[in-house]
């Protein structure tokens, strides 16, 4: 697609307040894909006055005819989604196939589920003698990150749009042309002027000013555990409502039951794709210390199948970061297995799908995140020292358990501090509430639950 020059303000593209601009580079080849303008806290008011404008004839629209715009909207990114893999892929550098089957598709299904949930929804409840209603929260200010760029917009914007709050969204500096494309998509499906603007620019200019605009009623965040704490400072201030989808450090356990070569695979495939991107990727694998060396063996065998088929890191600055922390799990004295410091091509931001063994829980490559395609596998005594080490950090955003019997899986998987666990390798479901314990984060998306994060009661007595 042809990168707009301007913002997506009041149904129309129009000029920025300032005349900076950012360069988008393709990850793969470091060469420039586009330009789009970065806006300043004039942008973000122009957007926000906009919103505020639009919000009392959009809340006013009757559930079913919001469900309808959905409806259409996501009508069009399916007429669209070659396009949006092309656009992800040219600003995220991810594989066309992996931006086909995920980038593209899954905010098609979460779209079509906000569509359909709008139309359903009880948007009112008889509580004893009160009725009460769910109403929109208002105004919602939408900062979203780079790694999944489309799932991370429509996961807020189409809940807000079925609750009838208006959104101003803030994108990832790295991926707004896919936003852009989500804007036509917008147009296109007729949701009137006003209902949601798009300001693209740089976080700490663009995206703070949209976190502390007075007019803003809730500030839904996806981002790294940094930023949120100080968006979550700025709207505690204000009295302001927030939502933080953080960072993670999820745990894949291994238990002695489980079929250990496809638990291994399976936990290592979901570390390297997206380049190991993936907030809640299970990127501390814990293995029973009878088994540990068969599954070192298993998991670098696998890494090193994957060369550099996983695409690059989004930036210089990204694999500059996680190559620091392959340096320091080497230092800390982690067992490099697979991977290391060496990248896969001379060109472009790539990082080889890297396996630390001998890692223990205090090291920093088990503690923090890395966002990168870098495992960690860890030792377990028994099933009470695989939970302490699996719950053992401050995050709580996912997680994997294995185990030959479903229910031994599910007996472990409910002693997990973390909000969602993949069962024997259970499949993503978009309807299934995504969110963090801990510092992982405040609320939840997709679903029901990611739905009335975008609403607030009223009750009325009888
Ligand atoms: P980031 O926090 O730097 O940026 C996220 C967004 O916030 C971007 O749009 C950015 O421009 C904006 N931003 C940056 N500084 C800001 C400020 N001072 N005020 C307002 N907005 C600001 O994170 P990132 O580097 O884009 O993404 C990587 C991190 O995000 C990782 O830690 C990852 O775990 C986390 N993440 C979490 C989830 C989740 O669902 N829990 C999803 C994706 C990414």
């Amino acid at each position: 697609m042809k990168a707009h020059d301007g913002m997506y303000i009041d149904g129309a593209w129009r000029p920025a307040a300032g005349s900076d601009t950012i360069e988008v580079l393709n990850p793969v080849d470091e060469q420039v894909v586009g330009r789009v303008p970065a806006g300043t806290a004039e942008d973000v008011d122009h957007a926000v006055r906009a919103a505020r404008a639009a919000l009392p004839a959009w809340a006013a629209t009757p559930p079913t005819e919001r469900a309808a715009r959905l409806s259409v909207l996501r009508d069009v990114l399916v007429a669209r989604q070659d396009e949006i893999a092309e656009t992800v892929t040219a600003e995220l550098g991810s594989p066309l196939k992996f931006s086909q089957n995920v980038h593209a598709a899954v905010p098609i299904a979460v779209a079509g589920s906000y569509a359909e949930l709008a139309a359903t929804y009880a948007f009112e409840e008889k509580a004893g003698n009160s009725t009460v209603h769910l109403e929109p929260v208002g105004v919602v200010g939408a900062i979203t990150p780079w790694n999944y760029p489309l799932h991370q917009i429509v996961a807020k914007v189409a809940p807000a749009l079925a609750a009838g709050c208006t959104v101003v969204l803030k994108p990832a500096e790295d991926t707004p042309l896919v936003a852009q494309l989500f804007a036509e998509a917008v147009h296109e499906a007729g949701v009137p002027a006003g209902v949601f603007n798009l300001v693209t620019g740089l976080g700490p200019v663009a995206g703070q000013a949209l976190a502390e605009h007075p007019d803003v009623d809730l500030v839904s965040f996806t981002g790294s555990t940094a930023v949120g704490r100080q968006i979550g400072a700025t709207a505690g201030a204000a009295i302001k409502k927030v939502a933080l989808e953080l960072g993670g450090k999820s745990a894949n356990v291994i238990l002695p039951s489980a079929d250990l070569a496809k638990a291994v695979n399976v936990g290592v495939a979901n570390v390297m794709s997206n380049s190991g991107q993936t907030c809640s990727a299970w990127t501390r694998m814990l293995v029973h210390r009878d088994q540990y060396e068969e599954a070192v063996e298993l998991a670098a065998t696998a890494a090193a199948k994957y060369g550099d088929r996983i695409g690059p890191v989004v930036n210089a600055k990204q694999q500059a970061r996680v190559r620091s922390y392959i340096d320091k799990g080497v230092a800390e004295g982690a067992r490099l297995v697979a991977g290391g410091l060496e990248s896969p091509r001379e060109q472009g931001y790539f990082v080889s799908p890297t396996v630390f063994a001998d890692v223990t829980p205090d090291m920093t490559i088990a503690q923090e995140e890395i966002f990168g395609p870098v495992l960690s596998i860890l030792r377990y005594e028994d099933e009470e020292d695989a939970l302490r080490i699996a719950n053992g950090t401050v995050y709580g955003l996912a997680g994997a358990v294995w185990a030959g019997d479903q229910a031994e899986a599910v007996a472990f998987a409910r002693r997990l501090e973390t909000g969602q666990v993949d069962i024997n390798g259970g499949r993503f479901n978009p309807l299934a509430p995504f969110g963090g314990y801990k510092q992982s984060g405040v609320g939840r998306e997709l679903g029901t639950h990611g739905l009335s994060e975008y609403l607030q009661t009223k009750s009325l007595q009888f």
